[in-house]
C-alpha cells in the first residue's frame, strides 16, 4: 500500500526531445534527443513533491522517430504491471513529441486499467531558455494524480491542455502549442494545479477495448495518394507480403486511379486496406469518395493514417474479419 496521503504516480521515461540536451541554452533546434535520465528531469520540477510520490524508471532513451512495436509491447506490459500494484495510482510516461499520438492511441487501446495514464513531451530539448518540458511534467502528474482522470483512458498533458489519446495529434514542428484534437477539440485543462475535464471520451478504450499486446505482429505499411501518384509504392509492398495498407488519401480519403487499381489487386491477393486523409482533420466517410464496397477497403473514419495503422495492426493481430465494425467502434 501507499503509505503516503499523496498518490502515487509511476514516471517512465523513454527518451525524446523532454530529455534533449543542446550545447547551448539558446539551441532549441540543434540538440541530441533522449540522453537526460528521469532523476534528472524529476529534480528540475521540486513542485512535484507537493503533487505526488513519484516511482521512477528509464524504460528506454529514445529519439521517439525510432519507436518500434517491440518498445510498445514493452511500454503496454510495464504499463500494466504498475498499475496492478495496490501502491501505483497512475501512469506518466515522458515521450518524443514526433510519435507520441501513436504510442498513446496503442496503449489506450491496449492497457487494461482504469487508472490514469498520462503522457508528456516537450518542444524545446531541457536545456534550453524558457525549456517547456518541466511544466508538461508537473502537469502530466497532477492529471495522472487526479481522481477525475480515471476510466478516461491514456491521457495527453500538453501545453496546459488535456487530449484523448485517440483524437490527438502533432500539428507543428517547432510550436510550443503543436498538440491538437482537430474536429473534437480538448478533454480538459490543467493549470495551477487544477484539472478540469469538459467532456469524456465516449468510444471504447482500455478495459472496453477487444485488443491485446500480440506475441507476433502482422506487416502494415502507409502510403500516400498525390499528383501522378503511380501504383509502385503498393505493389512492392504486396510484394514484400505486407497484411495491410493504409493509405493517406487526398481529401475525404480520395485516391489517384493508379493507387485505387492498384489497392484493389492488393485486396484481391488477401491485404485488408483501410483508407484514411492525409489532409489532418475530416472524416473518411465509408462509401464517399471511393466505393469501399466496390474495392473490399475500409473507410477510416476520423482516425488519422498513423493511428489507423495502429488500429490496423492491433486488429490483424487479433485476427478481426470484420475490420469495417472495428474501424467504426475504435
Ligand atoms: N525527435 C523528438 C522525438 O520525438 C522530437 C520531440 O520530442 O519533440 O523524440
Amino acid at each position: 500500500m501507499n503509505t503516503s496521503s499523496l498518490p502515487r504516480i509511476a514516471v517512465l521515461a523513454t527518451g525524446g526531445t523532454i530529455a534533449g540536451q543542446a550545447g547551448d541554452a539558446s539551441k532549441t533546434a540543434g540538440y541530441k534527443a533522449g540522453v537526460v535520465g528521469v532523476d534528472k528531469l524529476l529534480d528540475a520540477v521540486p513542485a512535484l513533491a507537493s503533487v505526488a510520490s513519484i516511482h521512477a524508471e528509464q524504460v528506454a532513451s529514445i529519439d521517439s522517430k525510432d519507436m518500434s512495436l517491440a518498445l510498445w509491447s514493452a511500454l503496454a506490459a510495464r504499463v500494466e504491471t504498475l498499475l496492478k500494484q495496490d501502491d501505483i495510482d497512475g501512469v506518466v510516461i515522458t515521450h518524443g513529441t514526433d510519435t507520441l499520438e501513436e504510442t498513446a492511441y496503442f496503449l489506450h487501446l491496449t492497457v487494461k486499467s482504469e487508472k490514469p495514464v498520462v503522457l508528456t513531451a516537450a518542444m524545446r530539448p531541457s536545456t534550453a531558455l524558457s525549456a517547456d518540458g518541466p511544466l508538461n511534467l508537473l502537469n502530466a502528474v497532477t492529471v495522472a494524480a487526479s481522481k477525475n482522470a480515471a476510466g478516461q483512458g491514456v491521457l495527453v498533458a500538453f501545453n496546459n491542455q488535456i487530449h484523448s489519446a485517440r483524437d490527438v495529434t502533432k500539428t507543428s514542428t517547432y510550436a510550443v502549442d503543436a498538440f491538437r484534437s482537430p474536429e473534437v477539440g480538448v478533454l480538459g485543462f490543467v493549470q495551477d494545479g487544477r484539472v478540469e475535464f469538459q467532456r469524456s471520451v465516449t468510444k471504447p478504450h482500455t478495459t472496453a477495448s477487444e485488443f491485446a499486446i500480440a506475441e507476433k505482429w502482422p506487416s502494415v505499411e502507409i502510403v500516400a495518394s498525390y499528383a501522378d501518384a503511380s501504383r509502385v509504392m503498393v505493389d512492392a509492398l504486396v510484394a514484400a507480403g505486407v497484411k495491410g495498407i493504409v493509405v493517406a488519401g487526398t481529401g475525404n480519403g480520395s485516391m489517384h486511379a493508379n493507387i485505387t487499381q492498384a489497392l484493389s489487386d492488393a485486396v484481391k491477393q488477401g491485404v485488408s486496406v483501410v483508407r484514411a486523409s492525409r489532409v489532418g482533420s475530416g472524416h473518411v466517410m465509408h462509401n464517399g469518395a471511393a466505393s469501399d464496397d466496390a474495392l473490399g477497403t475500409i473507410s477510416a473514419g476520423t482516425l488519422n493514417p498513423y493511428k489507423a495503422r495502429v488500429l490496423l495492426l492491433l486488429a490483424l493481430a487479433a485476427n478481426k474479419k470484420d475490420l469495417q465494425r472495428v474501424f467504426d467502434t475504435y
